[in-house]
């Protein structure tokens, strides 16, 4: 029997994780279905009883579930429980349970797919929102040099730092900052976790930020050349990425947790880049 799976949020319609899915499924030989459930605001724990009880074996949630996802859980992994939100659930029977593979997609794509080491770098993450939240140990865990979180409301950032210093294992210096504070600071790898590219705004980043050699990321995929990118291109930096690659793993993150095999996930990164023009 055919086993089904989905991604929930409202909207829905922009989704890629069918495609990405069903793509897994083909190259791995899965027999899955995978649908896009536009859950109802409000609505959230009725619709995922409704996809459950119809067979449903897993579910991503994307916004604005994220948070209702962590709360409907019954078993929440280290990953969820660190970054205070759920981005996919198993059912098996009664228990829910919930993962955030947000964090580790994202240093997997950097570290592995893009050949850029984080261990003994100088690391900054833009914003302290739910991105920064779950990317926390899985890039603690890599042994930047240091890791700096800078926040427009700053006491997020200074939070989120406090909250990777109690459960970091190593000893990384982690520092929460403003804007203000990061000029004079060269960093090697800058990562936009900022929501700003989705409304085509640019975090106050001063041009000393970039050291020689560094990387720009943002996790915005799908949108060109965004302000950040563009900022760091012209404060001479060449290696220019968006987060095209953090959903493709985030999704064989979830794919190998549900099915016990991981896909490849180059061809579905080559599909759905969009060039950074
Ligand atoms: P949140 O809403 O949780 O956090 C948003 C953050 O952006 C906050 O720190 C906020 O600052 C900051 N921010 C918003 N607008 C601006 C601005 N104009 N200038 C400076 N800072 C700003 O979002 P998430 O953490 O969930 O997501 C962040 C980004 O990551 C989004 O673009 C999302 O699309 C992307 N993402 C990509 C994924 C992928 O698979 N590639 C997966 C998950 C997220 P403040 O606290 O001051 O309000």
């Amino acid at each position: 029997m055919t086993d089904r799976y989905a991604v929930i949020g409202n909207p829905i319609e922009q989704s890629k994780s069918p495609l990405i899915h069903t793509a897994f499924a083909q190259v791995t030989g899965q027999d899955i279905e995978y649908t896009k459930v536009l859950g109802p605001l409000g609505g959230f724990a009725q619709a995922v009883d409704a996809f459950r009880a119809a067979g449903g074996r897993g579910m991503n949630v994307t916004a604005p579930f994220k948070l209702d996802a962590f709360a409907y859980a019954t078993d929440l992994a280290p990953s969820a429980q660190m970054a205070g939100a759920v981005n996919a659930m198993k059912f098996e029977g009664d228990p829910v349970y919930a993962e955030n593979f947000d964090g580790v997609g994202l240093v997997r794509d950097v570290v592995h797919n893009l050949g850029c080491a984080l261990r003994g770098r100088r690391v900054l993450v833009l914003g302290a929102g739910g991105a920064t939240r779950g990317a926390l140990l899985p890039m603690l865990a890599e042994q930047p040099a240091e890791l700096v979180i800078a926040n427009r409301t700053v006491a997020k950032a200074e939070e989120l730092a406090a909250l990777g210093r109690q459960h970091q294992s190593g000893q990384v210096p982690l520092q929460g900052l403003g804007y203000a504070q990061l000029l004079g600071r060269p960093f090697d790898v800058v990562f936009n976790a900022t929501s700003a590219s989705l409304t085509a705004e640019l975090p106050p980043l001063p041009d000393s930020v970039y050291a020689a050699g560094a990387l720009a990321y943002d996790l915005t995929y799908g949108k060109g050349l965004t302000p950040f990118l563009q900022h760091a291109q012209r404060a001479g930096v060449q290696r220019l990425h968006d987060g095209v690659g953090m959903l493709a793993e985030q999704a064989a993150e979830a794919f190998a947790w549900w099915r016990g095999v991981r896909p490849d996930t180059r061809a579905v990164i080559a599909q759905l880049t969009v060039p950074l023009v």
